[in-house]
């Protein structure tokens, strides 16, 4: 039983938290949200009056924050002034590779070592344990850290160096969010030909067209019943998220100086969603936008 720090209780985090009480842990629990405390208490978790507080005698901190900004703020005022030397960091939140580097340098530096452990799989993955974990960090901090992930997810995978994680983590939401959009377009067309929805997703589902966005997260009701066409683009995975991480993905690109064109034109069009009052609609009710609704 390893006695763990936990910052950041939200749609993720609260549940990932709680997995790890479940697995017999000493979680201290700490949110800027007192609801989102005692809901982790309620959980098995233990309540934190400050994430410094939270932080002190911790042999491992786990952060599931919204951004950069907050990983940053967080590991520079309350983690690491008040961590002891050898505590395991794990950042777990989705956040810009350059953040990512510049925390694990700082905790390096402060004697700790750091992985940025970004998941997918969203609430659903999270509440049953079996999201997908992707690490950046040496091999000696995956080692120990992998121990910890394997009570809140399925697949844990060795990305690389500090902040490979992040970079595994917006090239696969890159993926899917060009991959919802061409999804989205070629049912639309598929209506106009005269089409009929299932018919479209009996053919593309065992073809070559066939991919995840189609599979699971289909954007027309019908041929998948669990997906969120079937109940009014509730998500899910917001388009917020969405949007938040393709442009992680292009500020990426252009640091890096890689062509990411496609990636540059979901982005561009999951603005316009976001920005029609849809932030927080699932990411497939894109197809409504593109349908003209
Ligand atoms: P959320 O907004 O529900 O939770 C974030 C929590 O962090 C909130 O409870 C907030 O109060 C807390 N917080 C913010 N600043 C804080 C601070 N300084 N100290 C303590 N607590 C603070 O977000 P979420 O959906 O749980 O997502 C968390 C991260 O996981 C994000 O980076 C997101 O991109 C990523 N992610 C989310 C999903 C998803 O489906 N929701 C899937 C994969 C990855």
């Amino acid at each position: 039983m390893a006695k763990i720090a936990f910052i950041g209780l939200g749609n993720m985090g609260g549940p990932m938290a709680a997995n790890l009480a479940k697995a017999q842990h000493h979680v201290i629990a700490f949110d800027l949200s007192d609801a989102a405390v005692a809901a982790a208490v309620e959980k098995g978790a233990h309540r934190a009056a400050s994430a410094a507080e939270a932080v002190k005698g911790a042999e491992i901190v786990v952060t599931m924050l919204p951004a950069g900004k907050h990983v940053r703020e967080v590991y520079e005022k309350d983690v690491l002034p008040n961590v002891a030397k050898g505590t395991l960091l794990i950042d777990c939140s989705t956040i810009d590779v350059d953040s990512a580097r510049h925390v694990a340098a700082l905790a390096g530096k402060a004697g700790m070592e750091m992985v940025d452990a970004p998941v997918s799989g969203g609430v659903g993955g999270a509440t049953a344990g079996t999201l997908t974990f992707m690490v950046g960090g040496g091999d000696g901090a995956f080692g120990k850290a992998k121990q910890i992930l394997e009570k809140m997810g399925k697949n844990i995978v060795h990305a690389g160096a500090s902040g490979n994680g992040q970079a595994a983590k917006i090239c696969n939401n890159m993926i899917l969010g060009v991959s919802m959009v061409a999804v989205s377009e070629a049912f639309m067309l598929a209506k106009r030909l005269g089409l009929d929805a299932q018919k479209m997703f009996d053919v593309v589902s065992t073809s070559s067209g066939s991919c995840w966005s189609l599979i699971n997260y289909c954007p027309v009701p019908g041929p998948v019943p669990a997906s969120p066409a079937n109940r009014d683009y509730q998500a899910g995975f917001t388009a917020a998220m969405m949007l938040k991480d393709l442009m992680l993905a292009q500020q990426a690109a252009s640091a890096a100086g890689a062509s990411t064109p496609l990636g540059a034109e979901a982005a561009q069009l999951f603005s316009l969603f976001v920005n029609s009052g849809n932030s927080a609609k699932d990411f497939s009710g894109i197809i409504k936008m593109l349908d003209g609704k």
